[in-house]
């Protein structure tokens, strides 16, 4: 089962995908998390990255593009995967018919500013990956893990300006991927603005029927 989640940054993909891929038996690849976790471990790809992340620009197709295709080559792909911010160009999407045999792209709808709130309220437990939001998914004590007791971090790219900047991405450069799967009849649009728990059994059931 080879998924895209398509949509725009916080729409919630990572979460309904990290629950749709344990669901599924299939791994949650996300783009973002494997440049970040580069940039924490200061490889040479995370030095040649960070700026770009931090200004909400896109990493270059070829660099990412080559990243992916040696992702889905290893053995844990073999039953499929879950692409989350992967492709986000045409060119990444042309790419990748070379190596993927996609079954459904789930197209993540949802406001501007919806996403700006989500976003600028948003705090992670870096070294865990976990989230919160401020209002609506509070730590026990305010900006500190309710696991380990640590210190919260607004990611770089979740202050506001960064946020207005990756939207604009979004909208110029991969917008234009529902009509390309739109147009291969893949293309299957979620509303994104409930629940996390909502958005996903409405996934559930996309997925089932694609399956059927
Ligand atoms: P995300 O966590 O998916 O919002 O991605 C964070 C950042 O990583 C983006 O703003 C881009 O700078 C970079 N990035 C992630 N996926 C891609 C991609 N498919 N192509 C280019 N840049 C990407």
């Amino acid at each position: 089962m080879q998924l895209i989640f398509l949509g725009p940054p916080g729409a919630g993909k990572g979460t309904v995908a990290t629950k749709v891929a344990v669901e599924n038996g299939i791994p949650h690849i996300s783009t973002g998390d494997i440049f970040r976790y580069n940039i924490n471990n200061k490889t040479e790809l995370g030095l040649k990255v960070k700026s770009i992340l931090d200004s909400g620009e896109l990493v270059p197709d070829t660099l990412t593009i080559d990243l992916v295709r040696d992702r889905l080559s290893q053995e844990d792909c073999a039953r499929g995967f879950i692409l989350d911010g992967f492709p986000r160009t045409i060119a990444q999407a042309e790419a990748l018919e070379a190596f993927a045999r996609i079954l459904a792209v789930l197209d993540f709808a949802i406001p501007d500013e919806q996403i700006v709130e989500r976003l600028s309220g948003r705090r992670v437990h870096k070294a865990s990956g976990r989230t919160y939001h401020v209002v609506h998914d509070p730590p026990k004590v305010p900006g500190k893990d309710d696991v380990t007791g640590e210190e919260l971090i607004v990611r770089s790219d979740d202050q506001v300006d960064s946020i207005r900047k990756r939207l604009s991405v979004y909208h110029e450069q991969t917008a234009p991927l529902k009509a390309f799967y739109q147009d291969k009849g893949l293309l299957t649009a979620v509303d994104a603005t409930p629940s996390p728990d909502s958005v996903y059994r409405s996934i559930q059931q996309i997925l089932r029927k694609a399956q059927a």
